[in-house]
């Protein structure tokens, strides 16, 4: 099986996949890091934040070349954006040549309060984060739901959103395992 997990940068995403990793036997594929990796031998990019600044066109060719990759790959969780802001607009992180390729069974939406994503933030100094404001974080959040919704049309994949309570990412996790796990 493959599933989606995503979230907004600073939402808490890499804590609770680690949390996930450890329980389940899926392997999970980042997919920025992959395009990161295809960028940099290209010459593009030396840090994976300057990829969302690349030309659209850029940016989707790197998209194309990593869901190709990943289209190979079975039992995966893949992590990665439901949408992308670049350039003041925008894009999907699966459009519908993306999202046929990766054959994707369910989709986890970690979200938290935007005051929360603001302060994990400016916790990590090795990203270089947007500028932005609790209103304009809680706009991604929303904006990345209608994504959601589509994505699940296309596929018929179902849509979980999960709230990353502060201190609390074992919630999250211990939710995703059990969609994860057969059930006996
Ligand atoms: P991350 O570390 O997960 O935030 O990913 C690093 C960067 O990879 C993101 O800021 C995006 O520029 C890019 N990226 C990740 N997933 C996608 C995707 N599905 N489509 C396009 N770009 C992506
Ligand atoms: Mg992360």
């Amino acid at each position: 099986m493959r599933v989606v997990i995503a979230g907004i940068p600073g939402v808490g995403k890499s804590t609770v996949i680690d949390l996930v990793r450890k329980r389940v036997p899926y392997e999970v594929i980042n997919f920025g890091t992959l395009m990161f990796e295809m960028a940099k031998e290209l010459k593009l990019v030396d840090q994976r934040d300057e990829i969302r600044k690349l030309p659209f066109q850029t940016q989707i060719n790197l998209q194309k070349k990593a869901s190709s990759a990943i289209g190979k790959m079975t039992d995966v969780i893949i992590d990665t954006h439901l949408s992308i802001r670049s350039h003041g607009g925008y894009f999907p992180g699966l459009p519908e040549w993306v999202i046929r390729e990766l054959n994707v069974m369910a989709f986890f939406v970690i979200e938290a309060d935007p005051e929360i994503v603001l302060k994990r933030r400016s916790n990590d100094e090795t990203r270089i984060r947007d500028n932005d404001t609790v209103e304009s974080i809680g706009e991604y959040q929303e904006i990345n739901r209608y994504y959601a919704a589509s994505y699940s049309i296309y596929t018929g994949a179902s849509v979980f959103f999960m709230d990353n309570v502060e201190g609390k990412p074992d919630i999250v996790a211990d939710n995703i395992v059990e969609r994860l796990l057969p059930h006996v």
